[in-house]
């Protein structure tokens, strides 16, 4: 099982070496946490496994406002997120632009969660299925790829899949590329177990929940649990 704490843009330095004080992770689950930029190091200090919100697909250039793979490896930093649906939504991020940054992530020794899901209007249009092949299809399979089903109408919104819509998704996702496939969407400590009890649910991307040390750390033990 592998969890992962997205904290988008929220704590600084002072206020990540706080939480890593005081998060106390469950052994035996793969347990990630995704800091701003800026608070990278002070996560990596603290001895947890950390990866970037997003990581550029060129190794140096005229990418003002990027980061590099080799940026975030002299940081100790250990992957990286990808696609995310705030970066689609807000910053014009594409499918082919989510796979290059993946590919040159993995290529470089990085581990990477390609972050995927449908809008609501999508769900609701029956288009659920194409959207996830389309967005699937780009990404090219390795070891050290996990892909992250965020249906985009739960992602910071506090509605989740039922653990029904959110089974048949990632089995979908499952038929088309062979990876782990986390579900992401307002994941709290009160419906974790029974989403994370499906069968092709693998572990979970969590935002809000994971900004405070003790929610989180019942999400980790929830997912050890199962
Ligand atoms: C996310 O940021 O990937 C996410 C799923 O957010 P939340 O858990 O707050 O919905």
């Amino acid at each position: 099982m592998l969890i992962a704490g997205n904290w988008k843009m929220f704590k600084t330095q002072a206020e990540t070496r706080a939480f890593c004080a005081a998060f106390e992770p469950p052994e035996g689950v793969d347990v990630i946490i995704c800091p701003p930029f800026t608070s990278l190091v002070a996560a990596v200090e603290s001895g947890l496994t950390v990866f970037a919100q997003n990581v550029h697909w060129a190794d140096e250039g005229a990418f003002t406002g990027e980061i590099s793979t080799a940026m975030l490896k002299e940081l100790g930093v250990a992957g990286s997120l990808v696609g995310h649906s705030e970066r689609r939504q807000h910053f014009g991020e594409t499918d082919e632009g989510a796979a290059r940054r993946a590919a040159a992530a993995l290529a470089a020794g990085l581990r990477v969660i390609a972050c995927v899901g449908e809008l609501e209007a999508e769900r609701e249009a029956g288009e659920t299925e194409a959207v996830l092949r389309r967005q699937v299809s780009v990404l090219e399979p390795h070891p050290q790829l996990a892909v992250a089903y965020e249906p985009v109408w739960a992602v910071g919104t506090g509605k989740t899949a039922t653990p029904e819509i959110a089974q048949e998704a990632h089995a979908f996702i499952k038929s088309l590329i062979d990876a782990p496939v986390l579900y992401g969407g307002s994941v709290k400590p009160e419906n974790a177990a029974e989403l994370l009890a499906q069968p092709d649910v693998d572990g979970a991307l969590v935002g809000g929940a994971a900004l405070e040390p003790d929610s989180f750390a019942r999400i980790c033990r929830a997912a050890r649990a199962a």
